[in-house]
């Protein structure tokens, strides 16, 4: 049987070290916001090319405190218009929705699944003041684009990057300097903890201080609160655990790369659609992704012989019984995605002959 996701054989390698960890943690005595937290946020700050890393929570706080910083700087204000895709886990649309904004839904480009940025302008009004952009399944949404859309109409710009540790893109993470980017560390992700963690990245001085106060409480000298904070950070046990995956990372990235290449020039079969990839260091594979007109079809045939697969996603936000309001409006493409798409066994833990196997199974399909 191939898994999914193998998530006990892709921790397995740093057993001894986390043991360890957690031994000089128990040592230390100190639990929270610890050495362990800042050794991470200045290992991630640089592993992402970026002055700031602030460590919270979960990927979903992380997004809602960017949000909520720039509330509190004055450069978004409640009930302003975020842009963001029709097409992303729901963990993004709720993050606007978290934070007072309203998310504007915009579709997808069909070929990369990923927002598609002549769609945007038509969105945009006088309430429009952010746009969201989520680079899915691992792949860079077009951010020159966003970018140049972003600068022409004064708005500020977030990046979802919660499946998309190390996609670069002119040899940066950030892809302005102008951007706030959000991570999850949830166990499944390329770079993933023990539980739950998050962290925002950015290289705006302001807005980093900022969320370090919002995610403690809005309290920057003990008992002394400046802001209606929460209490979203990053644990120090996860922060020690990344310590050790993190420098595994771009390898483990670009094994993912290799499988991926080998499933778009292998894969020959005229009822599966493969994923676009230009083949630069914009994709980190979070997710392989392919679209059948067939699917639970095609997922039956591939678990009888023994391969695992998923559905990233089976219902779009705009379907979702949380946004019934939304329920009525059309987005074909978004829809069309989230009835066809299936995602192949993907992780940097799949051997040779696993991904062999996976290929000839789909062949004979
Ligand atoms: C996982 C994910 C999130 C949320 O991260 P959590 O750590 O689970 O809160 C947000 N956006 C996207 C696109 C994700 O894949």
């Amino acid at each position: 049987m191939i898994k999914f996701l193998d998530l006990k054989k892709i921790n397995a390698p740093y057993e001894i070290e986390f043991q360890n960890k957690l031994k000089s943690v128990l040592e230390k005595g100190w639990y929270i916001l610890g050495d362990e937290v800042k050794t991470f946020e200045k290992a991630f700050a640089t592993f992402c090319d970026a002055n700031y890393c602030i460590g919270v929570g979960n990927g979903f706080d992380a997004l809602v405190l960017v949000f909520k910083a720039y509330i509190q700087l004055g450069k978004l204000q409640k009930g302003d218009e975020v842009i963001v895709p029709a097409n992303t886990y729901i963990a993004s649309i709720l993050a606007i929705v978290e934070a007072g904004l309203i998310p504007i839904l915009v579709e997808p480009k069909l070929e990369t699944y990923n927002i598609n940025p002549d769609l945007i302008l038509e969105k945009i009004t006088s309430k429009t003041k952010a746009i969201l952009a989520v680079h899915l399944y691992g792949q860079l949404a077009e951010m020159d684009e966003i970018h140049k859309i972003a600068l022409q109409n004064n708005l500020v710009v977030v990046e979802d990057a919660a499946q998309a540790h190390g996609a670069t893109m002119h040899n940066s993470q950030l892809t302005t300097h102008n951007s706030a980017v959000a991570y999850s560390f949830y166990p499944g992700k390329n770079l993933g903890a023990l539980g739950d963690g998050g962290a925002v990245v950015t290289n705006d001085s302001n807005l980093a201080e900022t969320i370090q106060i919002l995610r403690n409480y809005g309290s920057e000298i003990k008992y002394h609160n400046q802001y209606k904070g929460v209490n979203s950070r990053l644990d120090e046990l996860q922060a020690a655990f990344l310590n050790c995956k993190l420098p595994d990372l771009n390898t483990d990235n670009q094994k993912r790369r290799a499988i991926a290449t080998r499933y778009l020039s292998e894969i020959k079969n005229k009822k599966i659609e493969l994923p676009f990839w230009d083949f630069s260091e914009n994709h980190v594979f979070h997710l392989f992704v392919i679209r059948t007109s067939n699917r639970s079809d095609l997922q039956k045939y591939l678990a009888e012989n023994g391969i695992e697969t998923m559905v990233h996603y089976p219902i779009p936000p705009h379907k979702q019984k949380a946004f019934l309001n939304w329920n009525d409006l059309s987005f074909p493409i978004t829809e069309k995605i989230h009835n066809e798409v299936l995602s192949l066994p993907m992780s940097p833990v799949l051997t040779k002959d696993e991904v062999s196997f996976v290929i000839e199974v789909l062949n004979n399909y």
